[in-house]
C-alpha cells in the first residue's frame, strides 16, 4: 500500500477519526425482541444462550456457550429466498461478498411516525427527498429512519400490537413495488421488527415489501439503531449476515462507515 492508496487512506481516516463507525447493530440477547405472526404460522425462536462451560469443571480456562436462534432475529439481513417471490435466487451464504459493503442513503419520517405508528412511506415521499437530496443509490441501501429502535428495550413496545394486531410504520404496497421494480437500490433496511408495516399481513400483496424485494433480487435490514447518527447520503455500509449454508436470512453486525468534518 502506497501512502495514497485507496486503503491507506481509509485507514488513516479511521485512526484520526475523520471517518467514523457507527454501529447499527442492536445487542443480541434473550430479551431481543422477535417477530410474532399470527398463530396459525410458525414461529420464529429468540435468541439464547447455554452455557458450555466457564472457567469450572466443563473447562477450567475457558468460558463459551452454544447459543439458538432464529435465523430473522434481531439485527439480521433478509435473502431472496427468504419469501416464495425469490425461491429460485439466493440464500444467504449465496449474496456475494461484493455486494455487503455498499453506500446508503437514510429518509427520515421519525416526526410522521410519533404522530402515527402506522404511518406508511408513499412514492411520493421517497420522490421528494430525491429532488432535494440525489436519486436512490445504485446498489445501495434504502434506510427508513423511524425512530422505532428507542422502543427495542422491549418486545411488547417494539411490536406495539393491540386486538387489531401490530401498529408499526413501513412502506405502502404501491411504494413497496416501485421500490423493488422501477429503482435500483440494494435493498431495504429499518428499525422495526421486519422490513414490512405492522398491518402488512392484511395488505394487498401481503407483506408487500417482502413480497416485491425478494422478487426482484434485493435484500432486507431490519431492526437497525444509531440511524440518527448517518447523514441523508454519502455512509458507506458493511452488512455481514451469517453464511448460513441454504439459510434464508441471518443475524448481522451491520456498520457504517460516516465521514465527519
Ligand atoms: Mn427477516
Amino acid at each position: 500500500m502506497t501512502e495514497s492508496s485507496p486503503l491507506s487512506v481509509l485507514v488513516g481516516a479511521l485512526a484520526d477519526g475523520s471517518v467514523e463507525v457507527v454501529d447499527l447493530t442492536s445487542p443480541l440477547s434473550a430479551a431481543t425482541p422477535v417477530i410474532q405472526l399470527p398463530p396459525e404460522f410458525g414461529q420464529t425462536a429468540r435468541f439464547e444462550l447455554e452455557e458450555i462451560s466457564r472457567y469450572d469443571d466443563r473447562g477450567p480456562a475457558w468460558y463459551w456457550n452454544n447459543f439458538t436462534s432464529g435465523e430473522h432475529t434481531g439485527t439480521h439481513f433478509d435473502a431472496p429466498n427468504h419469501w416464495v417471490t425469490g425461491k429460485d435466487l439466493a440464500d444467504v451464504a449465496s449474496v456475494p461478498a461484493r455486494r455487503l459493503i455498499a453506500p446508503a442513503v437514510v429518509l427520515d419520517f421519525t416526526a410522521e411516525v410519533e404522530k402515527n405508528p402506522d404511518f406508511l412511506v408513499e412514492i411520493d415521499h421517497i420522490k421528494a427527498w430525491e429532488a432535494e437530496h440525489a436519486p436512490l443509490p445504485d446498489g445501495g441501501w434504502l434506510f427508513v429512519r423511524t425512530g422505532w429502535s428507542a422502543h427495542s428495550h422491549s418486545q411488547e413496545a417494539f411490536l406495539n400490537a393491540d386486538e387489531n394486531g401490530p401498529h408499526t410504520p413501513g412502506l405502502s404496497p404501491e411504494c413497496a413495488r416501485w421500490v423493488a421494480q422501477e429503482t435500483h437500490v440494494l435493498g431495504l433496511g429499518v428499525e422495526t421488527v421486519g422490513t414490512d408495516a405492522g398491518k402488512a399481513n392484511s395488505f394487498d400483496p401481503p407483506f408487500p415489501c417482502h413480497s416485491y424485494l425478494m422478487g426482484s433480487d434485493k435484500y432486507g435490514l431490519t431492526q437497525l439503531q444509531n440511524l440518527d447518527r448517518l447523514p441523508p447520503t454519502g455512509s458507506v455500509v458493511i452488512a455481514g449476515p451469517l453464511p448460513i449454508v441454504s439459510g434464508s436470512g441471518a443475524p448481522a453486525r451491520v456498520l457504517a462507515l460516516v465521514e465527519r468534518q
